[in-house]
């Protein structure tokens, strides 16, 4: 019999999906029920702990989400997408709290998880690390103290296997900097430089993306005026700061009402 909220991990053997179920099997406040691979994925059907190469743990890798989301509180989803999608629609009918690492979405995706927040809890998160949400309150601060001489440019590093940019860290610092400016990031976003793009425009928001090796996740938050410069800088050197994070949420969520939620409200800040 289980006491603590049983958790679902899906993309069970993505580098975050590791790390979610070792947090996890490591935590006595929540145990892991369930964790969910692609179709043909070939660690279905194994045991998840001696697929990573450890002790089994009973828990068997399935494809199947609606069954596994039937015996679980939450599920923890750090996939793609459109999985993400799919998985909110199984989540809301299994009434799960839905935790939501995904990056890379599109405004029509994250619009398509709306019918789900209508019927469970969606925490969703560009990133879930304490670090990265204070210093997203500490950049729409020192965006709101300084005018537009202070150019203001996010530039994020991370490995070489990340496929969407900016990270979603990026885009939800660059939202923070033009909050406190008081304009809307998609009217001052300056995403992609390349050949003969003409001077900076005064006001804009620029975003740089570096990819190499196997860093976990840094980003700067730049203000750059005439004789000064600002810098916010955070920097990831363990995965293990979102998947905690993660579980914070999904611990968090169990008597919350139904609705759309993120980080700052998991973290009250
Ligand atoms: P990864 O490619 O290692 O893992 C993704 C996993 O999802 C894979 O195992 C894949 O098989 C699985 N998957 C894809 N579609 C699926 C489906 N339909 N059903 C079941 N599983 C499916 O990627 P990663 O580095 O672990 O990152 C995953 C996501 O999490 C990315 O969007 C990344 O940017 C994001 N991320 C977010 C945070 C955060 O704090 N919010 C932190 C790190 C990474």
């Amino acid at each position: 019999m289980t006491h603590t909220p049983g958790i679902v991990i899906v993309g069970a053997s993505g580098r975050m999906g590791q790390m979610l179920i070792k947090t996890v099997l490591d935590s006595d406040k929540a145990t892991l029920v369930g964790a969910v691979e692609r179709t043909g994925h070939d660690w279905v059907g194994q045991d998840v702990g001696s697929a990573m190469g450890g002790q089994p743990t009973g828990v068997i890798v399935t494809d199947d989400a609606l069954e596994a989301f039937a015996k679980a509180q939450a599920v923890i989803d750090f996939t793609a997408p459109v999985a993400t999608i799919e998985f909110s629609k199984i989540a809301a009918q299994a009434r799960c709290v839905h935790v939501i690492g995904t990056t890379g979405m599109t405004d029509e995706e994250i619009a398509a998880l709306e019918p789900a927040a209508r019927h469970a809890v969606i925490v969703r998160a560009g990133n879930m690390s304490l670090g990265v949400n204070l210093l997203t309150q500490l950049t729409k601060k020192v965006a709101a103290a300084l005018d537009e001489d202070f150019d203001i440019e996010v530039i994020e590093a991370h490995h070489h296997h990340k496929v969407d940019a900016p990270s979603g860290t990026a885009l939800m610092l660059g939202e923070a900097a033009a909050e406190g400016r008081g304009v809307a990031l998609k009217d001052v976003s300056d995403r992609g430089r390349d050949g003969i793009t003409g001077a900076r425009k005064k006001g804009d928001i620029g975003f740089t993306a570096i990819r190499g090796g196997d860093i976990v996740g840094e980003h700067d938050v730049l203000f750059a005026a005439a004789g000064e410069r600002i810098v916010l800088r955070h920097m990831a050197t363990d995965r293990t700061i979102f998947a905690r994070g993660a579980l914070k949420a999904a611990l968090w969520g169990q008597d919350k009402a139904p609705g759309a939620y993120d980080m700052m409200d998991v973290l009250g800040l």
